[in-house]
């Protein structure tokens, strides 16, 4: 029909698609302002022993306020950020960032990072990630990189030497949303991760469906004969907890204990738990 009409072929999406380009366009340039305007934060959630219950680490979460359009997710701007590029110096930040606040925590008490899979296409990651250690004088073994299995799904010989690269320097793998992706599994042949942690879905529904129980229980059990600390992310209630636990998974996050919070009251978290254990 487009055709019949003669001339441009596609003419009647035309406005629709100017109109998306233009709304992606001034997304993008908030964002990039919002990044050199200091509006982009990190918030930290504690990541705890699931049977002592003491705190082991923090996620640092990216967050952006936005001056109109209030508090936007992550799950949100994060996937433009990498369509843009602007990924790779927010990246920088966050992990430059993150590192000088855990620098400021007892030693015991490490920080996970999430990394993008655009991130990895940046050949100087790994100098990033040591310069950020270096600038901030964390050990590294007290960083935590997070990634999803789509990291290892794209340009797999070039990102797994990165990985091994950062494993190298002490630094800690965890595989994040584990159980989601096509071939978790096959990953953890690929790479010796330090950590998985178990996708929300199959934590909200444990100890309530069968199929849910089974899959944490196997995840669990893999991560035992692996050597692998196991981690249940999204816990809600405190009948997951009790599940999870029965499961012998080994560390918990989720509301249940704390939502995302500024680095000021992540540090009154961990003084509230030391003074708790004297
Ligand atoms: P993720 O790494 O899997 O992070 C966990 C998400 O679950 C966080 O959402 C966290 O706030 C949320 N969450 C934690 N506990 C609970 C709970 O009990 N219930 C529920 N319903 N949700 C819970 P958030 O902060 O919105 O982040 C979403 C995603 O955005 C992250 O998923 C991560 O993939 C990405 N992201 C966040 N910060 C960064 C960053 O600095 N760099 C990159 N590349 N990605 C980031
Ligand atoms: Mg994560
Ligand atoms: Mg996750
Ligand atoms: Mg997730």
């Amino acid at each position: 029909r487009a055709k019949a009409a003669g001339g441009g072929t596609f003419r009647c999406f035309e406005p629709e698609m100017e109109a998306w380009a233009q709304l992606r366009r001034s997304r993008e340039n908030d964002l990039r302002e919002a990044f050199a305007r200091g509006q982009l934060s990190l918030v930290c959630q504690p990541l705890l022993n699931s049977l002592g219950g003491g705190v082991t680490a923090f996620e640092a979460l990216l967050r952006w306020q936005h001056p109109e359009h209030g508090a936007i997710s992550p799950a949100e701007f994060v996937p433009l950020a990498e369509e843009t590029g602007l990924i790779n110096p927010i990246g920088a930040w966050v992990l430059r960032t993150a590192c000088a606040e855990a620098a400021t925590w007892p030693d015991h008490i490490r920080v996970a990072v999430n990394l993008s899979p655009v991130q990895f296409r940046n050949r100087d990651l790994v100098d990033t990630v040591k310069q950020a250690l270096a600038e901030s004088g964390l050990a590294a073994n007290r960083l935590e990189i997070e990634i999803t299995e789509s990291v290892l799904l794209a340009e797999e010989a070039a990102n797994l030497a990165a990985l091994h690269a950062l494993r190298d320097l002490g630094v800690r793998i965890a595989m994040d949303d584990f159980g989601t992706g096509y071939s978790s599994l096959g990953y953890l042949r690929s790479f010796p991760f330090d950590k998985i942690k178990i996708d929300r879905s199959f934590v909200s529904q444990v100890g309530v469906n069968a199929h849910c129980t089974a899959i944490v229980r196997a995840a669990t059990g893999l991560g035992a004969s692996l050597g692998i600390v196991t981690t249940a992310e999204g816990v809600e209630t405190a009948s997951q907890l009790a599940a999870l636990q029965a499961e012998g998974c080994d560390e918990v996050q989720g509301f249940l204990f704390s939502r995302p919070v500024p680095a000021e009251e992540a540090r009154s978290l961990i003084a509230g738990t030391i003074a708790r254990a004297a």
